[in-house]
């Protein structure tokens, strides 16, 4: 017998609160890269370098059924560009038929064709945004995409769909911070920034040669300034972080590859994408995608400054004001109740069981 989603959920986040106590690894958020493969090519993206082998649409399904059974609660979709796959959405709805929170990452290029279906199976859109249109059309390389981008969120918004949006930040766009956040009151949207890498697979690079220490601090001050008056994704505990640059944190205990991790397009599972040069990660095609999960070797190295990597590690290691701020994603208007429960019912279980509500709050970018 199939229990209905919000049991299922709610099973599955006492399966983590059980494996936290223990300390032991638990496999509740997963990131599902479908292809490396992008329609862009972005200035501080080398992600489509990359595109290979991708697992089928069985084997995509297979991950998601087996990782479910296990307790995921939830399960984000990414790339490159997913929707380049014919079986994105179709994917998300399988794993909404899991009785998972689902989120997807897309540029918005070609994701407005396929809201109406993604309506019935997606909690949350995360959209790339990187200014005004006179930063993100030229950062972006392709005229006319920030008008897509602000087409897709309204219509995501105008079906239930919440949005949130991530921005990477470097030289180009610093002084335009404020005028996404204007934009993510106008239209409805969680606004989540962060810092460029040189090399999206290679931690060790480092970040942007264009970003100095001095450039996170003011931005993270600029944003904390923010928080009280527009819809910033990230908690104080981000900025901290950023504070700190370039050692952020420390990979060693990191939560990722404990509650959260990445299951590449050809089926690797990793801690995460800036990791995934570090061991020698096992192939959940050949071994089962939760050993895959449990016998993965810990990161190394001075932490990242991902903000939703972050925001998840801070959620998982119980940081008070990231649970705080993850409940009050859960309960704000910009983010409708998850699908089959009713408002009243996620007001309950915020009251009753706060960290599992912070998780389904959480959104992630690749
Ligand atoms: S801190 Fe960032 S780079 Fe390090 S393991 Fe965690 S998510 Fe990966």
């Amino acid at each position: 017998m199939r229990l209905p989603v919000s049991a299922r959920m709610a099973g599955r986040s006492a399966r983590l609160a059980l494996a936290m106590a223990r300390r032991q690894a638990q496999p509740y958020s997963m990131v599902f890269v479908l292809t490396n493969r992008c329609n862009f090519r972005c200035d501080y993206c080398d992600i489509p370098a990359s595109a290979g082998a991708e697992m089928s649409t069985a084997e995509f399904r297979a991950a998601i059924a087996e990782l479910a059974d296990a307790g995921m609660g939830r399960a984000a979709f990414g790339g490159g560009e997913a929707l380049l796959r014919p079986d994105a959405v179709e994917l998300i709805e399988y794993a909404k038929a899991q009785g998972c929170f689902t989120s997807l990452n897309s540029n918005g290029w070609k994701t407005e064709r396929f809201l109406d279906r993604l309506a019935g199976c997606l909690d949350m859109l995360v959209v790339s945004l990187d200014g005004p249109d006179d930063v993100h059309d030229v950062v972006r390389r392709r005229r006319g995409s920030y008008d897509r981008v602000i087409r897709v969120i309204q219509a995501a918004r105008r079906r239930g769909i919440a949005v949130a949006t991530i921005s990477v930040i470097g030289p180009w766009n610093e002084q335009r911070v404020e005028e996404i956040l204007e934009l993510a009151k106008t239209h409805g949207f969680w606004s989540y920034f962060q810092p460029a890498y040189l090399d999206c697979f290679a931690h060790d690079a480092g970040l942007h040669p264009g970003i100095d220490p001095a450039m996170l601090v003011r931005l993270a001050d600029r944003l904390t300034d923010a928080i009280a008056r527009a819809p910033v994704g990230s908690s104080p505990g981000f900025f901290d972080r950023l504070r700190s640059a370039p050692h952020f944190s420390d990979c060693s205990r990191c939560t990722a590859g404990k509650y959260f991790a990445t299951v590449m397009p050809d089926g690797l599972v990793v801690p995460c994408h800036l990791t995934m040069e570090q061991g020698s990660y096992l192939n959940g095609r050949e071994v089962g995608f939760v050993r895959a999960f449990l016998e993965m070797s810990r990161p190394s190295g001075p932490g990242c400054a991902i903000s939703p990597y972050n925001e998840s590690d801070l959620i998982f290691s119980l940081d008070a004001r990231a649970v705080i701020a993850a409940v009050r994603r859960a309960m704000s208007s910009l983010r409708p109740a998850p699908h089959g429960v009713t408002r009243d019912a996620v007001r309950s279980s915020a009251t009753t069981s706060a960290s599992s509500t912070a998780l389904r709050g959480t959104a992630r970018s690749v």
